[in-house]
C-alpha cells in the first residue's frame, strides 16, 4: 500500500490525501478494476513514445501529422505540451507542430529537463533540413510560457538568421469576455497589439 501511495503522490495535483482517497478506492473496487487500471498503463507505456520528428506522443513514428503530405510544411507551431496540440488542432491549425515536452526556464533558455533539450535539438534539426519559412510560438502566455518562447526565438535566430520568420500567438481580451471583468494586465496587452479595421487618411 505504501508504494502505491508513493506512486499516487508522484502524479501532478495528487497530494497525500487524494492518494490516500485514490488507493483505498481501487481497494475497495476490487482486483479487477486495479488490474484494468494496472494493464492500461502498461499498454501506454509500451506503445507511446515521442515522434521521432515533432515529439508529439504517438503510437507510430513518424505520428500521424508528421506523415501527412497534405499539411502546410512551411509552417511549424511551437507549443509546450500535447495538450496544447490537441486544442490548436481544434482550432483549425493547417501546418505542422512542434512539441518542446517542457518550459524552458528564464530567457538564456536552460533546459528544464532532458526532454526539453532533446525536442530543442531535434527541432535545430528541421530547421536546418526542411523547407520551413515560419514558426509561430504557441506557449502559454504566462511568465514561464513568454521565458520559453523567447529562448526559442532566440535559438531560431542563432540557427538561421532571419531566413525563418518567427511569430508570437496574438493576446488581449479573450472573445465573450465582458472589458469590465478583463484583468488590467489583459487588457493593457490588447491595446498594445490592437488591430487596425481601416487606416485613417493623415
Ligand atoms: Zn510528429
Amino acid at each position: 500500500m505504501a508504494r502505491l501511495l508513493t506512486e499516487l503522490e508522484k502524479l501532478p495535483g495528487v497530494g497525500p490525501r487524494t492518494a490516500e482517497r485514490l488507493a483505498y478506492h481501487l481497494v475497495r473496487r476490487g482486483p479487477d478494476e486495479g488490474h484494468q487500471l494496472s494493464r492500461a498503463i502498461d499498454g501506454v507505456m509500451e506503445s507511446i513514445r515521442p515522434c521521432s520528428c515533432c515529439f508529439h506522443l504517438t503510437d507510430q513514428d513518424p505520428c500521424s501529422i508528421c506523415s501527412d503530405s497534405d499539411r502546410e510544411a512551411g509552417r511549424l507551431l511551437v507549443v509546450s505540451q500535447p495538450k496544447d496540440l490537441e486544442v490548436m488542432e481544434k482550432a483549425g491549425w493547417q501546418g505542422r507542430y512542434h512539441v518542446l515536452l517542457g518550459d524552458l526556464s528564464g530567457p538564456s533558455g536552460g533546459a528544464d529537463d532532458g526532454t526539453a533539450d532533446a525536442s530543442l535539438r531535434a527541432l535545430q534539426a528541421r530547421l536546418q533540413n526542411e523547407e520551413i519559412e515560419e514558426v509561430v510560438l504557441g506557449t502559454n502566455p504566462d511568465l514561464e510560457g513568454d521565458g520559453t518562447a523567447l529562448a526559442v526565438a532566440e535559438r531560431i535566430e542563432q540557427w538561421t538568421g532571419t531566413r525563418v520568420k518567427v511569430s508570437r500567438l496574438a493576446r488581449g481580451v479573450p472573445t465573450g469576455a465582458a472589458i469590465e471583468y478583463t484583468n488590467p494586465a489583459v487588457l493593457a496587452e490588447a491595446i498594445q497589439e490592437r488591430r487596425a479595421l481601416y487606416s485613417g487618411s493623415q
